[in-house]
């Protein structure tokens, strides 16, 4: 489980990774999750969430793992476990977080944070403002503000009413303003003339992008931390329940570019996110068109698109799309100028834990749905040529 955004696995894939390791039986009755710990400990998480129940903020307590993570994790707790002290839910989520992600991970991520602080204690920011959350006009255009101005029961309707579904899974809409384009395309510029000047060796992406910076690794991780929470989350919830869209607990945020000698196209794949945000940041460009061919689970990942499950999207300046990262993608070329995209790869530790137990079909994969479809016609038929 990653347990951070800070994992190395920024993997794209296709074809498919081996076969899902087999996961232990399915829960026991009393709705609990054994979460593969070694034996002598009995810390678990239920299966089932406390709806109701209200996290707390976690923002101020230091741990390796990041604070949204225990306040998603927080309403898996036992019941004898909701009302104690903050400090000790944290540490018995802690725990329980340790236990999972093995020792070379932890080495892992302690490397990666090393690797970050390195950069930011050197690495001179040329817009200091662009750093920090500012939900205003300076960064979304007003139609986005105001969708999310308050969190009355009419935000999900204003939520709706500014996104367009050009095709089924598939969601866009206006969102930044030309000028934080500028200033953050401006600021990934200046990062990449520090890298040149220093010769700094710098991670890449993901494993099939080799040009384009990890937006995370020099100073901007808070920043789009609270973009996934404040916006991008209450949009998942609404559109993406289906694949834990209603519980993201961390993030990978990246910038991808495409043009002249940067790179020209991206194949077919899938995102190791569980929602993608993606947003054209510009600058003059032909091509570079988005193309989908449908959602698919592991199994199914190199089945045929249905000719429904095929759409061509072309980026806007400031726009942004929306959509599983199961949704299986790739990038045209782009044939003139440059393009620079915006990544958010939004993922849910607890979603990626409950699908481990997941026996059954998977309901928003497209060929897991056609073949539910066509096991129900058989029964149909056969109930036919039983009547006649
Ligand atoms: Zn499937």
């Amino acid at each position: 489980m990653p347990a951070d955004g800070t994992t190395d696995n920024h993997r794209l894939t296709l074809p498919p990774q081996p076969p899902p390791q087999p996961s232990p039986p399915n829960g026991n009755s009393n709705g609990i999750i054994p979460l593969q710990v070694p034996t002598n400990s009995n810390y678990r998480l239920r299966l089932n969430p406390h709806q109701d129940h209200k996290p707390e903020s976690y923002d101020d307590l230091q741990s390796e793992f990041t604070p949204l993570l225990f306040s998603s994790l927080e309403k898996y707790l036992p019941h004898n476990m909701l009302n104690v002290s903050r400090e000790s839910k944290h540490k018995y989520m802690r725990e329980i977080l340790r236990r999972y992600s093995d020792e070379g991970e932890r080495n892992r991520i302690k490397k990666h944070n090393e690797y970050r602080q390195r950069i930011i204690s050197n690495y001179q920011p040329l817009y200091r403002d662009i750093y920090q959350m500012n939900a205003t006009t300076a960064f979304f255009v007003p139609s986005f503000i105001q969708a999310f101005a308050t969190s009355d029961s009419n935000r999900d309707e204003r939520i709706r009413n500014i996104m367009s579904e050009p095709a089924p899974g598939v969601y866009t809409f206006n969102m930044l303003q030309p000028g934080f384009c500028e200033m953050l395309l401006a600021e990934v510029a200046n990062f990449e003339k520090w890298i040149h000047e220093t010769r700094f060796r710098i991670m890449r992406p993901n494993t099939m992008n080799k040009f384009g910076a990890v937006l995370d690794d020099f100073g901007m991780e808070p920043m789009l931390e609270k973009l996934m929470e404040d916006f991008i989350r209450h949009i998942s919830r609404i559109f993406f329940a289906d694949v834990g869209g209603f519980v993201l607990d961390s993030h990978h945020g990246f910038v991808v570019e495409y043009g002249y000698n940067r790179d020209i196209e991206l194949g077919l794949h899938v995102d190791d996110s569980e929602v993608t945000l993606n947003v054209c940041l510009g600058k003059h460009f032909s091509g570079g068109e988005l193309f989908f061919k449908g959602v698919r689970c592991d199994k199914h990942m190199n089945t045929e698109a249905l000719p429904e499950e095929i759409f061509d999207y072309s980026h806007v300046r400031g726009h942004a799309i929306m959509h599983r990262g199961r949704h299986r993608h790739g990038a045209r070329a782009t044939t003139t100028g440059d393009r620079i995209n915006l990544l958010l790869w939004c993922r849910s530790s607890v979603f990626r834990e409950l699908r481990k137990h997941q026996k059954e079909f998977e309901s928003w994969c497209g060929e897991c749905q056609r073949e539910k479809r066509e096991r129900l016609n058989q029964v149909v038929a056969a109930k036919k040529g039983e009547f006649f």
